[in-house]
């Protein structure tokens, strides 16, 4: 039998949690063969319980039986959702960081393709964390966000990683109507816990000092004001506890 809402609905005991993207308080929302999922009463995500998370050997086996092929057409065209309108945003030769690029880097070459430069950072396949302290005019996270155990942590050190004009790329998908929640297939996906709204991005970005667009369905370019090529200073980094300069192709050039 297929879950039916009124199957899923059985509440928590427990009535109150944080919001791990937003730190804000969270309500019971819906449990679904056993896995409870919290409901954040001012971003809007939804989340599974915190004692519920997959654990790292989990996480990494689900990882392997995913196929992200590089030279597969369709895969590329999926990410082409995200590298298009990033791609027609990004200066010419422009550093970025794939941030969960995943065992196939596809994204990476993509962009790459286009004359852009892209570092690889991936926990589980590319650990990489030195490339986490440094500054990009990009940071991308394709298929990641719904992924992470502590969303409110990562996006503000990867906010704090982008050049002033920078942008953060997210593509993940972006809610769905309450009552197919239950048998979402990106629900059912054991390593999903944290489902995002417009709505919590608009949120994330406004606490994070970043413009927000939603530029597909399922993909946001969160930017952080100035300009990175010409601006020496960024007064609206520090919202973002950022202390990245404008960008240093442009700065090594000027002193050229
Ligand atoms: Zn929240």
């Amino acid at each position: 039998m297929a879950w039916g809402v009124a199957q899923a609905m059985v509440m928590d005991q427990s009535t109150h949690a944080a919001c791990r993207v937003c730190l804000g308080g969270a309500r019971p929302f819906m449990t679904v063969q056993g896995r409870r999922y919290w409901r954040c009463r001012r971003c809007r995500a939804t989340q599974l319980d915190a004692r519920q998370l997959p654990d790292p050997g989990t996480e990494r086996r689900h990882y392997l039986t995913h196929h992200n092929d590089p030279a597969d057409e369709g895969y590329r065209r999926f990410l082409a959702r995200l590298a298009s309108p990033l791609l027609k945003v990004l200066d010419r030769a422009s550093e970025g960081l794939d941030f969960g690029c995943g065992p196939g880097p596809a994204l990476a070459a993509m962009l790459e393709a286009a004359g852009h430069r892209v570092r690889l950072h991936d926990p589980f396949f590319r650990p990489d964390p030195a490339a986490l302290e440094r500054c990009y005019d990009f940071v991308t996270l394709t298929e990641v966000a719904e992924h992470l155990h502590r969303p409110h942590a990562v996006f503000r050190q990867l906010a704090g990683l982008i050049r002033p004009g920078g942008r953060l790329a997210v593509m993940t998908a972006l809610g769905i109507d309450d009552r197919r929640f239950a048998n979402w297939r990106y629900r059912r996906d054991p390593t999903h816990v944290v489902f995002y709204r417009a709505a919590t991005f608009r949120y994330l970005a406004s606490s994070l000092g970043l413009d927000c667009r939603r530029v597909a369905p399922d993909v946001v370019l969160l930017r952080k004001p100035g300009s990175g090529r010409s601006s020496p200073t960024a007064p609206v980094a520090a919202a973002s506890g950022a202390r990245c300069p404008a960008s240093t192709t442009e700065t090594a050039r000027a002193r050229a």
